[in-house]
């Protein structure tokens, strides 16, 4: 390559970098609308780990502003204060475990330390926080300047097999449960169960947790599922089902994702698909590094055989392949791309905002909680309205939990 070409290919990565680098959010005309808006708006965000990263750090005081990079805690209410975050629903999530008698029973018992940690910290800060289980209640709780927490349990293996825990943890403040984790469990199929489908969709069982679900008014959170599971629910549940923290698979092909014909019969029937912000469910990673890893891979296939020479050959062109081609996080703005594309295909009634904080979510643009504001100024600045950006807040997620309890009180 001559010398001149290497320059320009130089400057011209450099500028490509330097506009990831340049992306802020402080243009003053977009910045004065955006925080007026920000402010007006009622701000929901429907999936957060805070409770798993509560129980994993017994010293965490939600109530103190932590330094999310020197903790990697993401979430605590001065910093939800700081971003302009009115809600959030908080997580009850159990990773998938033994489908025995004890391993149902030890879900259980699990699922009753994360309600208990949810309600103390609440408990705990009045002055901060309040439970709420209705749009309503977390209307109330922000006219009183607090912050309102809902609650969702993430993996249905939290009832086992016992169909009458919905009513237990309904009673408990869960107003959504994730059907499954990342393995199939009794209920249904998850997207990710390297074993495949073992139900195809949800089980005998599934279809009665389902049922019992609409009539309790608990929504059906579809994030974590098969496809064979998601048109299952979709047939068969009475109120519109939502996907927690799901994106669009036309922008990354993940099964975590929803496709188009998803994202339309989704809609079609009233639901809503809120954001994700994990990194590895919104873009693909550079090809260049998959590229490089999989010929390391090729080049020392049993790495347990290695010399120690050969271990320390690896390391060091591990550890340049890390250099050359860092992971670095997703941005904001591939956030509201996917937002743009869900629009574009049902319009904005059906999109929602689900981060994932503290379970990995958290993106260049809106790393933690306090950087939420950064969304409302990206969507300003591509031109949605206020009336749209109150819809993608919470509207959206709020009409879809009246109908769910509109349909359970005609089955009641
Ligand atoms: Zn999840």
């Amino acid at each position: 390559m001559g010398r001149f070409f290497q320059m320009l290919v130089f400057c011209l990565q450099f500028m490509a970098t330097s506009a990831v680098f340049s992306q802020t959010y402080d243009d003053p005309a977009i910045k004065a609308t955006a925080a007026e808006i920000h402010a007006a708006a009622f701000t929901l965000d429907t999936h957060a780990d805070v409770p798993t990263y509560m129980v994993s750090h017994p010293r965490f005081d939600i109530a103190k502003e932590h330094d999310a990079r020197a903790t990697d805690s993401r979430v605590d209410f001065p910093r939800m204060k700081q971003g302009g975050m009115d809600a959030m629903f908080f997580a009850v999530y159990l990773g998938q475990g033994a489908r025995t008698k004890a391993g149902n029973a030890d879900a259980k018992r699990r699922a009753k330390v994360l309600f208990d940690t949810i309600h103390k910290a609440i408990a705990d800060h009045p002055e901060w926080a309040g439970v709420a289980t209705t749009p309503e209640e977390a209307y109330s709780l922000e006219k009183e300047g607090k912050r309102a927490i809902f609650i969702g349990v993430e993996n249905g293996w939290a009832i086992g097999d016992e169909l009458s825990l919905l009513k237990t943890y309904y009673d408990w403040g869960a107003r959504y449960m994730t059907l499954s984790h990342t393995r199939n469990n009794d209920i249904c199929d998850s997207s990710n169960d390297p074993k495949g489908p073992e139900h195809h969709g949800l089980s005998t069982f599934g279809k009665e947790v389902v049922k019992e679900m609409n009539r309790l008014g608990m929504l059906v959170d579809i994030s974590h599922t098969s496809d064979e599971t998601f048109w299952d629910c979709l047939e068969l549940s009475k109120a519109p089902i939502v996907a927690s923290h799901s994106s669009a698979r036309a922008l990354y092909n993940h099964p975590r994702n929803l496709s188009d014909e998803m994202i339309k019969a989704l809609a079609a029937k009233g639901g809503v698909i809120q954001m994700n912000m994990y990194s590895g469910y919104l873009r693909a990673e550079n090809p260049k590094r998959v590229a490089a890893m999989a010929a390391l891979r090729k080049k020392y296939p049993r790495i347990n055989e290695l010399t120690d020479a050969e271990r320390k050959e690896r390391q060091a062109e591990l550890q340049e392949i890390y250099k050359q081609y860092p992971n670095r996080l997703a941005t904001l703005q591939q956030v509201v791309d996917h937002i743009d594309h869900i629009v574009e295909l049902v319009g904005v009634d059906h999109v929602g905002i689900g981060a994932d904080l503290d379970g990995g979510g958290g993106v260049r643009g809106m790393y933690d909680v306090s950087e939420a504001g950064n969304l409302t100024y990206e969507l300003v600045k591509r031109g949605y309205s206020e009336e749209d950006i109150k819809k993608i807040w919470s509207g959206n997620f709020f009409r879809v939990m009246k109908e769910a309890q509109r349909v359970a009180n005609t089955l009641n």
